[in-house]
């Protein structure tokens, strides 16, 4: 399908999840910005090393290197045919960079409140291979501690602390919930009760695309 999908919502929505999904039920790469950047910083590269102080703080990493790295991967083979982005733009500045690259066709924004994120967020684990992701309670590895996908081990990662996530919820609210308005224009945004199961949301997300 061609489709160039923005994944949209605060820590813990299911992002991450639905996204997967999508992408496979689609057939499109999956571009998460959050797990590129845990990629370099595993490795230590320079971009790794670039991007940790502000991550580990739960800042956003500066605009000029986010946008430069997210343009580089957009420009492989694999995306030409369409993509789905998790984690950018975060920022106005951000979707005004992706628009002079490409028309957006989607953006589903999967909404929760503060409160369910916090709890969220406090039972998330992370795969430390591809940052495949569960939660303690509602979606559990078959075995603790290892990914389904992948047997690497689970972690939690370091900006889900308590501290570095107020911080994300509050940039969120301030930088990264005004490119709602900024796409309503273009009637590309669909928003979906992210406090459903993960398969009633599931649902809801193939409806926007079989409708
Ligand atoms: P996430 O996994 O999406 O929660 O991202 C983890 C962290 O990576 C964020 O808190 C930011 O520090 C950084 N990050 C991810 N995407 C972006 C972006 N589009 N712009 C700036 N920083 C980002």
């Amino acid at each position: 399908m061609q489709a160039r999908i923005l994944l949209f919502g605060p820590q813990g929505s299911g992002k991450g999840t639905q996204g997967e999904k999508l992408a496979e039920w689609l057939s499109l790469p999956l571009v998460v910005t959050g797990n590129i950047f845990r990629h370099n910083i595993k490795e230590q590269t320079e971009l790794g090393k670039l991007a940790q102080e502000f991550i580990n703080k739960g800042e956003l990493v500066p605009d000029e290197v986010t946008n430069r790295m997210i343009g580089e991967r957009l420009m492989q083979d694999d995306c030409k045919a369409g993509f789905i982005l998790d984690g950018f733009p975060r920022n106005v500045v951000q979707a005004e960079a992706l628009d002079s690259y490409t028309q957006i066709t989607h953006l589903l924004h999967i909404e929760i409140s503060d409160t369910e994120a916090i709890r969220r967020i406090a039972q998330r684990r992370t795969c430390t291979a591809q940052g495949h992701v569960y939660h303690l309670t509602y979606n559990p590895p078959k075995h603790a501690g290892i990914c389904d996908e992948d047997s690497s081990p689970l972690e939690q990662r370091k900006d889900d602390t308590e501290e570095a996530l107020q911080k994300r919820l509050e940039i969120y609210h301030s930088e990264t919930e005004p490119i709602l308005q900024h796409y309503q224009p273009s009637k590309v945004v669909y928003t979906i009760n992210g406090e459903q199961s993960i398969e009633t949301v599931w649902q809801e997300v193939q409806k926007i695309f079989t409708s």
